[in-house]
């Protein structure tokens, strides 16, 4: 299965500039593409074949559609910001009036933003507005993560929400499409690190990468500074620091030896 994830705005068609919508120094656009880039990154993460493209702003939007009026993939995705009232809140998705995989798809996407940004979910969408979505042949979905010229804005503003937000696009799409992840490692959601085997989140457990070890606690974060696991207390590295020329991570579990000399394998 084949996905493109495209970024709204960027460049108009006569080539100048296009922010899409602004609020005060936000530019939709800028915020869009971070938000995009994270989206890409999830779904290659999980595996999907996977394009990103307008991050540079350098295609407009009949650029877009050209590039798409066939099934060059099965599944598009272009991320916007809603603009509207200073009060509107939360996601909106559009798909095709008609395409129930699309409907699927923007209802799955739009669920994921609201529960990952806590905002209202205003769901799927029906409209043949938007040419990227009517023009071209792949299920097109356009999400509006959520509103630029409202508080929604906070959710946004830095790249932490934008990482969540990208990361809810991705798992939203992924859902929908029944993607399977394999993947394994470490993977940052914006405001914790978790760690992932065969696609699975660990919890409870000591993970241990490139000679240190790490303990994922009950909700699926590693944990740093002193933690009390089975009724021992272990002490976790705060922040990545070095001592005696060594570089101990964040997170790492801090053994000395009779010296008190930091152990690293
Ligand atoms: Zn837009």
């Amino acid at each position: 299965m084949k996905i493109a994830i495209l970024i709204g705005h960027g460049q108009s068609e006569g080539g100048s500039y296009d922010p899409g919508a602004v609020n005060g120094a936000y530019h939709e656009f800028r915020i869009a593409k971070e938000i995009g880039k994270a989206t890409y990154e999830r779904l290659r993460q999980l595996g999907a074949d996977c394009q990103l493209v307008n991050y540079d702003g350098v295609f407009s939007l009949s650029d877009r559609i050209r590039q798409f009026r066939g099934k060059e993939v099965d599944f598009l995705a272009e991320i916007h910001l809603n603009s509207g009232s200073s009060t509107a809140s939360g996601p909106e998705v559009y798909y095709f009036p008609g395409d129930e995989t699309g409907q699927k798809y923007a209802a799955a996407i739009s669920a994921a933003i609201a529960a990952a940004l806590g905002l209202p979910d205003r769901g799927a969408k029906a409209s043949d507005y938007y040419g990227i979505i009517r023009e071209t042949g792949p299920t097109a979905c356009l999400v509006e993560t959520c509103f630029i010229s409202s508080p929604d804005l906070d959710k946004v503003k830095a790249s932490s929400g934008q990482v969540l937000a990208g990361n809810a696009i991705a798992n939203g799409i992924a859902k929908a499409a029944g993607l399977q992840s394999t993947a394994s490692g470490w993977t940052w959601n914006g405001s914790a690190w978790h760690y992932y085997k065969d696609g699975q989140p660990l919890k409870n457990q000591w993970v241990k990468t490139d000679g240190w070890w790490y303990w994922i606690g009950n909700d699926g974060q590693m944990c740093t500074g002193l933690q009390e696991i089975d009724g021992k207390a272990y002490p976790l590295n705060d922040e990545p620091k070095e001592m005696a020329g060594i570089y101990i991570p964040a997170g790492a579990l801090m053994i000395t030896n009779e010296k008190g000399e930091i152990m690293h394998e």
